[in-house]
């Protein structure tokens, strides 16, 4: 039987069992393969990783939870879009990336007629109606027999440290063994493969294969094996993080938000993100621009706070990828593995991609590890070229000018060719699903120095919109009135006013009645406790 051992029990070691689990060894029920996790009792996890995306739903299928218990058991709630607010202008004017959106027919021209209109309501506003659903504060799901059409894509907001213990004591209970110890040393053979880790108590840990999901200390991965990492910070300035938590009991706003807000502020973005109990917040910034303190201090007004209120905890972070996530037998997941600021909330979905892929390409022998490798590498590293353009080009649209750090960030040099690439090619046509089939476009020429080692894939790194659609880079274009001077120009004063979708126009309507208010969803269903300045709107109790 192959053995797996994982070092590490954050987020990423706690996934990686549990799916392996889930997906190899039928959740503990045909043990296929042995699993063994060791966890450091001294070193905490980062304890942060709070938002997540819909393809949460297949993890958590896998492995088997069942959602309610998962909600109860990790303070969660529900999150249908991410709500971007003064990014192109420092105006409070925003725009929505909501989950789902309608599809209007074969062919979908909702963007260029949008373009050519008066542009008056918001682009996403036209195409869904769960824009207005997320301002409106309501579930997306209903109370009783759900009676409102196609349902509404969501992921979840929840607490990271008890996600962890979550999928820790599921994934015990089924099988996996769990260690508490400190590894110290690692042993590496001549042909490059771990043969074992050491433990403080001088013992020895032998497995097959060694999952690194040590964070950033990469103990394995880098430390052990010295695989390089790509860095990102020329593209994504950030390299820090003051997060702090406001719980209810001082203070509960009336509502909870059924999405992320991440709000650009002078040298970087805040994330806002409720959960049953609290709403945790964090200011992503560049230390190159400002200082820790100064940062604070913008946190501080951010929440209208006063300073001896607020308890914070500063995070540093370096945006990039290992060189390769998979060396030898090691298979780097998590923060070992890689890491772009988490305007998107990628960091959780890495670490499912990269269990989900570890499951696909499992090697039950060591005789064809290295071309699973290949692919497994091949592959990861491409979702991390996708992460990067996509979160790049939230930055790079922007029309802000008030400080440098906005100035500096939308300068040519600082967006990334493929980026620059895929801009041009929607200044002639709108963005459609053909243009991630084989990203070649005219007049782009690959600069194969990025990648100059021989044991590296050589090819361009290819979107293949695994993550991302062209719906979603259109909610993002649009949203940051891409081409718009352009259009103003082109059309004068003779255009129409936007249209909205009949189907959204009905779903708006209907969605008041429908659609319990978030907070109240969670009281009835989770037993949530109903603060006491929880808004009741009437009709609903
Ligand atoms: P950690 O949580 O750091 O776990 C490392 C583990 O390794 C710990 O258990 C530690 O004890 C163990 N360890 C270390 N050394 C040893 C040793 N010598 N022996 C034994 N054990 C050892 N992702 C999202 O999806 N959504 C978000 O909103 C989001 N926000 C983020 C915000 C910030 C500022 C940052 C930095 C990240 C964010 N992420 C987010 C990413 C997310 O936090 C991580 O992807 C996720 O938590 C996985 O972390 P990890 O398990 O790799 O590392």
């Amino acid at each position: 039987m192959r053995k797996v051992v994982i070092v590490g029990g954050g987020s990423a070691g706690w996934t990686t069992a549990a799916y392996l689990n889930g997906a190899l060894n039928d959740r503990g029920q045909n043990k296929q393969v042995d699993i063994t996790l060791i966890e450091s009792p001294d070193i905490p996890r980062i304890s942060i990783g709070e938002a997540t995306i819909p393809t949460i739903e297949h993890t958590l299928a896998v492995i088997g939870v069942e959602e309610t218990d998962f909600m109860k058991k990790t303070d969660a709630t529900f999150k249908q879009s991410i709500k971007y607010t003064n990014w192109l202008h420092n105006d409070n004017s925003f725009y929505h990336h909501p989950f789902s959106r309608t599809r209007p027919g074969p062919i979908d021209r909702s963007g260029q007629r949008w373009m050519e209109s008066l542009r008056n309501i918001p682009f996403m506003e036209t195409v869904t109606a769960q824009p207005i659903i997320c301002e409106i504060n309501r579930s997306p799901k209903s109370l009783g027999k759900w009676d409102f059409g196609a349902p509404l894509k969501y992921a979840y907001h929840m607490d990271a440290q008890k996600f962890a213990d979550y999928l820790r004591d599921f994934s015990v209970v089924r099988g996996v063994t769990h260690i508490q110890a400190n590894v110290t040393n690692t042993k590496v053979s001549e042909n490059g493969y771990i043969q074992h880790v050491v433990l403080d108590d001088s013992s020895e840990i032998k497995g097959d294969l060694f999952i690194d999901c040590t964070g950033f200390r990469a103990l394995l991965i880098n430390k052990a094996l010295g695989v390089p990492y790509e860095d990102f910070s020329k593209w994504l300035f950030n390299d820090q993080a003051i997060v702090a938590q406001f719980p209810y009991d001082s203070y509960f706003p009336g509502v909870i938000r059924p999405y992320t807000t991440a709000t650009a502020l002078s040298n970087g973005w805040v994330w806002d993100i409720p959960m049953q109990s609290r709403r945790s917040v964090g200011y992503v910034h560049s230390s190159r621009y400002t200082d820790t303190e100064s940062a604070r201090s913008e946190l501080i007004a951010y929440q209208g706070c006063s300073s001896s209120e607020l308890e914070t905890r500063l995070i540093k972070f370096r945006v990039g990828q290992r060189r390769k996530a998979w060396q030898g037998n090691c298979i780097a997941i998590g923060l070992a593995g890689g890491f772009v600021e988490p305007l998107e909330s990628t960091g959780l979905y890495m670490c499912d991609l990269a269990a989900v892929m570890l499951a696909e390409h499992f090697p039950y022998t060591d005789q064809h590890m290295d071309q699973l490798a290949y692919r497994f590498n091949r592959i990861i590293s491409n979702r991390y070229y996708e992460i990067l353009d996509f979160i790049n080009m939230h930055f790079c649209l922007t029309r802000r000018t008030d400080t440098q750090y906005w100035k500096d960030i939308q300068k040519p040099e600082h967006i990334t060719d493929r980026l620059l690439a895929k801009l041009e090619h929607w200044k002639i046509k709108a963005p459609t699903r053909a243009d991630f089939d084989d990203q070649s476009f005219y007049g782009y020429t690959y600069n194969a120095s990025s990648t100059d080692s021989f044991d590296i894939d050589p090819r361009p790194p290819v979107d293949t919109a695994g993550l991302w659609n062209h719906e979603s880079y259109e909610a993002i274009l649009f949203g940051m009135d891409f081409r718009g001077p352009e259009f103003n120009q082109k059309y004068g004063t003779s255009r129409q006013s936007a249209k909205v979708h009949p189907f959204v126009i009905n779903r708006v309507k209907q969605a008041p009645q429908k659609l319990p208010p978030h907070h109240i969803w969670l009281h009835h269903q989770l037993g949530m406790p109903q603060w006491k300045t929880a808004y009741i709107p009437s009709g609903w109790v």
